[in-house]
């Protein structure tokens, strides 16, 4: 079952690393948001989608990672959105990962996955109208090149694809200069817009400003000690294998980052270094 944040959008919550799809139902346009992961997964939020005829019907992508593209071949004749840097991603990459991960899982896709072909995209921001309400699509780069936030300001809702989750801190795979100013950019939406739910692409939906500006303060938190603290060992001359060393006990949300997501920790230290050599 759905879960219902608006009277007219729906949240279905993958099993998958609880990845969040959205529907938003509207006598304008259908839209669904990330529809994900596994194949009877998606099908049901086909489903329910098809039974809701609509003169348009749109899928927004966040961005290019592999679990927030699989299931857009389960809607017929919806038009693809994403930002323009979609088109330059790697998808051999998010292929292999996404073979990987089916093989591991044992998934079988009967519809075999074509990567998407976006044929609306945009550089800043991007509006759609529907009944009541006009969504808007902003460029929020940092984790990857091409993410996006999706705002409704009528309903205070925004979709924030792979920022703000409970669950991961900030993985920086595309720039840790851009994660950070759209963390503010995400701080000044929430304020211009008086947005009240944050719907992550990962986790638990945030609601109400109090958790909202928590989630963005520990990831400012985060990357403010990894920048320092990168800034800092750089300084007195130390190499990366150190530096990676001496970082690895940071923490996020006062809490040591362990198991698999250390490697992702790891990851996130590497691009700063890289990012403050040059
Ligand atoms: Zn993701």
């Amino acid at each position: 079952m759905p879960y219902k944040i608006a009277p007219d959008i729906y949240i279905y919550q993958s099993s998958m690393w609880q990845t969040n799809s959205a529907v938003i139902i509207n006598e304008t346009a259908n839209l669904v948001i990330d529809p994900c992961y596994f194949p009877t997964e998606i099908r049901i939020i086909a489903d329910f989608v098809s039974r809701k005829r609509s003169f348009n019907g749109y899928i927004i992508f966040t961005h290019s990672d592999f679990d927030h593209v699989i299931g857009h071949q389960y809607f017929k004749n919806f038009k693809l959105v994403a930002h323009e840097q979609f088109l330059l991603c790697d998808r051999n990459y998010q292929i292999i990962q996404l073979n990987d991960i089916d093989q591991t899982y044992y998934v079988r896709r009967t519809i075999p996955f074509i990567f998407p072909e976006p044929v609306i995209t945009f550089q800043e921001t991007y509006k759609i109208p529907i009944k009541g309400d006009e969504l808007i699509l902003v460029h929020a780069p940092g984790h990857t090149g091409d993410c996006i936030f999706t705002i409704s300001p009528e309903r205070g809702i925004m979709f924030a694809g792979d920022y703000l989750s409970n669950l991961e801190f900030p993985f920086v795979n595309f720039s840790p200069a851009a994660y950070r100013k759209t963390l503010n950019l995400a701080a000044k939406i929430i304020t211009d817009y008086n947005i009240t739910c944050v719907v992550p692409g990962h986790g638990d939906i945030a609601y109400g400003r109090e958790e909202i500006n928590d989630r963005i303060q520990s990831d400012r938190d985060y990357l403010t000690g990894l920048t320092e603290g990168t800034q800092d060992l750089l300084a007195r001359g130390l190499q990366a294998g150190e530096i990676i060393e001496a970082l690895s006990g940071l923490k996020y949300r006062n809490r040591r980052i362990e198991g698999v997501m250390l490697k992702m920790h790891i990851e996130n230290i590497k691009i700063l270094i890289s990012e403050l050599q040059t």
